[in-house]
């Protein structure tokens, strides 16, 4: 059975809850799985619709290979977790253990991948060199522009339009309360802790609140006087009528990366390639970033428009008043489809397979993105009560359910499952 997460007159919300999820995203959708499967009372309010936004428009890969080192103890416990969750579903959310290639076309790019590899070997995974040889059997050439590859067999991806909703289907079943079309205006306090939400229908008491709100996160902790260095870069993605397989594991080359998808297509995109819009927040920050803009200059298009005065630019409102959640209930960007035309076209050149594969539909993400590309989990010291899930910096489809079952964890009192240091609010004011 389906159940329906609309509130309505006759599904009202509750006035109380021991913590209120803001965001059904991968991140809040699993904080509320696994608060209810502890029996915490959860409320979960989502101004649009359960992963409406990122979390039903990334690519799907669910990788160990090339993380943050500070990221990798999570992401073995994601990982995990993912596979707990789809034990537990009866909807196929296309999870598979195809592994993820990272594919180098020069000795620079390879040794790049070595060091990495050499760094990460301390976690014991199964990620490995390829050579040129392996990759050109691989991939099923006979020769090629590939020198070698970083190969991790056990890493798995799924479709994200299906997981995200079956597992907000899994929490309300373990007694999870979600409210679509709910957005969360404010928070207020009483003796210096999180006391209640205000929402657009109403206030829910509770006793502590995660913040799972992606791209919204800055503008709603600004509100409350607490900055947040996270930007939103817009990035595009498309995926493909039905094509012969290349091969089960994810493939990521310089000109385009590609999943195979349950329907026999593929999922095609390129890495790191996004725009990004200036925004008032974009001044305040702009230092923080300067990093990843060098970095990316050559892939990363900087755009002076109306963004400026869109919805991610407004920071203040009082909780009566309707706020930049309901004016925009999703976000749903155009994709860039000059960017994805060349993109197909490589990877046409680099797949053979896909000489006759058509796009059949593309979209844009917002992705939020902190300076340092690691998230947000914590409890923010000037707030006690509030607790962070936010800034998964264009990774956290994967890393999504380690989020959630950190954040719920921090947020009801227990014992945290790694080390949540690296990922603490307070490191941005250091
Ligand atoms: C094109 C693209 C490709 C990607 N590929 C990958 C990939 O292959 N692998 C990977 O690991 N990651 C990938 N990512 C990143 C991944 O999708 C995100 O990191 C992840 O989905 C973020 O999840 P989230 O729950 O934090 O945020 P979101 O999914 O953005 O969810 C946040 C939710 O909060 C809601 N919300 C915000 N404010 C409020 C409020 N005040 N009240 C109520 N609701 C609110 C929003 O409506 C939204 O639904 C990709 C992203 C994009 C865009």
């Amino acid at each position: 059975m389906t159940l329906d997460f609309a509130h309505t007159a006759e599904r009202p919300l509750p006035k109380r809850a021991g913590v209120v999820v803001i965001g059904g995203g991968v991140a809040g959708v699993t904080a509320a799985l696994t608060l209810a499967d502890w029996g915490v009372p959860v409320v979960l309010c989502e101004k649009g619709r359960i992963a409406g936004e990122q979390s039903s428009r990334n690519w799907g890969w669910i990788r160990k290979q090339g993380r943050d080192l500070r990221e990798l103890p999570l992401m073995i416990e994601s990982q995990k977790l993912w596979r707990q969750i789809d034990a537990r579903l009866e909807t196929d959310i296309g999870l598979r253990e195809g592994g993820s290639t990272y594919l180098a076309e020069s000795e620079a790019e390879l040794a790049r991948h070595a060091a990495w590899l050499e760094q990460a070997k301390d976690f014991q995974i199964d990620t490995r060199l390829m050579t040129g040889a392996e990759v050109d059997a691989m991939l099923g050439r006979n020769g090629g522009p590939f020198v070698g590859a970083l190969h991790t067999p056990s890493d798995i991806y799924a479709e994200p339009s299906r997981a995200v909703p079956a597992v907000a289907q899994l929490a309300a079943a373990a007694g999870a309360e979600i409210f679509e079309g709910t957005a969360v205006r404010s928070i207020e306090t009483a003796g210096g802790r999180v006391a209640q939400v205000v929402t657009e229908h109403g206030a829910i008491a509770c006793d502590a609140v995660v913040l799972a709100g992606g791209v919204w996160s800055r503008p709603f902790l600004e509100n409350l006087g607490l900055p947040l260095p996270q930007l939103a870069v817009q990035s595009s993605a498309q995926r493909t009528s039905a094509a012969p397989l290349i091969s089960n594991s994810t493939l990521g080359a310089n000109g385009a990366s590609v999943r195979r998808r349950v329907d026999g297509g593929y999922t095609v995109a390129r890495s790191g390639a996004a725009r990004f819009d200036i925004i008032p927040a974009a001044f305040r920050h702009f230092l923080a970033f300067t990093p990843i803009l060098k970095d990316r200059w050559h892939i990363m298009k900087l755009r002076l428009g109306s963004a400026f005065f869109g919805p991610l630019g407004s920071h203040r409102w009082q909780a009566d008043e309707v706020t930049p959640f309901e004016a925009l209930r999703v976000f749903d960007p155009a994709p860039d489809h000059q960017l994805l035309d060349r993109v197909m076209r490589s990877a046409r050149t680099i797949f053979p397979q896909l000489a006759e594969a058509q796009p059949v539909e593309r979209w844009g993400g917002m992705i939020d993105v902190m300076p340092d590309e690691i998230p947000v989990i914590g409890e923010v010291g000037k707030l006690p009560g509030l607790v962070l899930a936010t800034g998964l910096s264009g990774h956290g489809f994967g890393l999504g359910p380690g989020v959630g079952q950190l954040a719920a964890q921090l947020a009801s009192g227990r014992d945290p499952v790694v080390d949540p240091h690296a990922f603490r609010y307070e490191r941005f004011a250091q």
